[in-house]
């Protein structure tokens, strides 16, 4: 692959006075089918009605490197409101930086307007333009030139147009260049990038560990000064991103890029004051480790499983200080996860669907230990069990013992219920010390006026 990319640097490749390279067909590995149908019925309905179109980023990136893109994006210089006008099911979306979403069936097809450059007098419209004191665009909507956007874009390698009916990359940023070096540069001043958006640090950590790509130095170099902006950025957003970087098959190079750039303790500031300890840091890296497998084997993953590991080393250590205080295990756990979570939407807004999960998930965890009785039963059907059982062989995994309880419950699964039965009645008997009494119940009082 990378010699076809060499091959479209090495020859063919036009440069026009100041603007991009020109790499024309035949001379790059894309040919239109690897456009999605709708990309490409976007692009046509607005050359048809008079404006320029090209798909760009991601998409564009990806089929160079043989990847599969993720989606397909398209840039014009049509208006959100025109190109609303054109298509029917198209919906404007955004206020920071509004676009518009077009539907085609299940796929969705992301327009965006050539942005330009904010200069220092805008004009009055606030909804056009508006940085804060730090320099953060809080709205990003002045639109420009396609030169002026290919600057505006983040990284070198997301800045090469397609143009499907000309079959030709228009390469803005010497992306070609950094694709064959698997480099990632962003464009312009790094510090300037980060403080207009601090979530490029984030998109630098992804990117990275999805290619594989190396930061240069100069996109490295004002991370760890930069990295504390991404306080002031949404938790709705950063929940979003916190998705991107670890449910998308490369969660542990993901988790190891945030590491490095000092930005895991942005996201996880609860989980980062731990990941000293080696038993919590082996539970996170196999989190990640078990999530890709899941994610690369076409298995369903939830963000509530992986959540709920990377929150696990906080919840221990809340829970100790219930349980020194006489609470119960349950109770204990039950107490602590509600301020882990607490704590922890303040910076990535996780949706209360999974927030429930992750809950049940670590409830289970104490009732998995209580076999005797009914209880083995009880747990086996409830609706998580299954996510509760792969999260305690995590912990085994990650090196905790647990006097065999998932080779135990692995058995359970497997055998009839007669077995199952067997198996419960061989437990030594639990001890009911942790039980509390139940209190006596009231007698109902007598209505004597009847
Ligand atoms: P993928 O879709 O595979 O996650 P992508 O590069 O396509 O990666 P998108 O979020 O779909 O990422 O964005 C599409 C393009 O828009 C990017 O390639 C980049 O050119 C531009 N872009 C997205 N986010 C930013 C940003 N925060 N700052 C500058 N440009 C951005
Ligand atoms: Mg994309």
């Amino acid at each position: 692959m990378l010699k076809r990319i060499a091959k479209t640097l090495g020859f063919k490749k036009k440069r026009t006075p100041a603007g991009p390279h020109i790499v024309p067909p035949g001379s790059h590995p894309i040919v239109p089918e690897d456009i999605s149908r709708a990309a490409s019925d976007v692009v046509s309905g607005l050359e048809k009605a008079g404006y320029t179109a090209y798909v760009v980023g991601g998409c564009v990136r990806d089929l160079m490197l043989g990847l599969k893109p993720k989606d397909f994006d398209v840039a014009t210089n049509a208006t959100p409101e025109e190109v609303k006008r054109l298509f029917r099911r198209a919906q404007i979306i955004g206020r920071r930086f509004r676009i518009v979403h077009v539907r085609f069936g299940r796929e969705v097809i992301e327009v965006t307007t050539f942005r330009a450059h904010h200069t220092s007098n805008p004009g009055k419209d606030k909804n056009l333009s508006r940085q804060s004191k730090e320099g953060m665009l809080l709205r990003d909507n002045v639109f420009g030139s396609i030169d002026e956007d290919a600057s505006r874009r983040d990284f070198s390698i997301n800045a090469m147009y397609y143009h499907p009916t000309d079959n030709t990359i228009y390469d803005y940023a010497d992306g070609l260049k950094d694709l064959e070096q698997k480099t990632l540069r962003i464009i312009g001043d790094a510090a300037t990038r980060y403080r207009e958006d601090p979530v490029r640090m984030l998109r630098a950590a992804r990117f990275a560990a999805k290619l594989g790509f190396e930061l240069d130095d100069n996109t490295f170099a004002p991370i760890t000064e930069c990295a504390a902006l991404l306080g002031d950025i949404s938790s709705a957003r950063l929940f979003d991103e916190s998705l991107k970087l670890l449910m998308s098959g490369s969660a542990v190079a993901a988790y190891e890029q945030l590491c490095h750039l000092t930005l895991f303790a942005e996201l996880f500031p609860q989980t980062a004051r731990l990941i000293d300890n080696d038993f919590y840091q082996n539970l996170i890296c196999q989190a990640m480790r078990n999530t890709d497998a899941r994610i690369n084997n076409r298995q369903r993953v939830t963000p509530a499983f992986i959540y709920a590991a990377l929150l696990w080393p906080a919840l221990i250590e809340q829970r100790k200080e219930y349980t020194d205080k006489g609470d119960s295990p349950l109770y204990a756990l039950q107490q602590a996860g509600s301020e882990v979570i607490q704590q922890q939407i303040k910076r990535t807004a996780i949706p209360r669907r999974f927030t429930t999960m992750m809950k049940e998930i670590w409830e289970l965890q104490a009732r998995l230990n209580r076999r005797n009785g009914q209880n083995a039963a009880r747990v086996f059907s409830h609706p998580r069990f299954r996510a509760a059982y792969d999260f305690l062989l995590l912990r085994e995994q990650a090196g905790e013992q647990t006097q065999g309880l998932g080779e135990w419950w692995t058995l359970y699964q497997e055998v009839d219920e007669n077995e199952r039965e067997a198996m419960v009645a061989a437990l030594p008997k639990q001890k009911s010390g942790n039980r509390k009494r139940r209190r006596p119940r009231r007698k109902p009082k007598v209505d004597h006026a009847s």
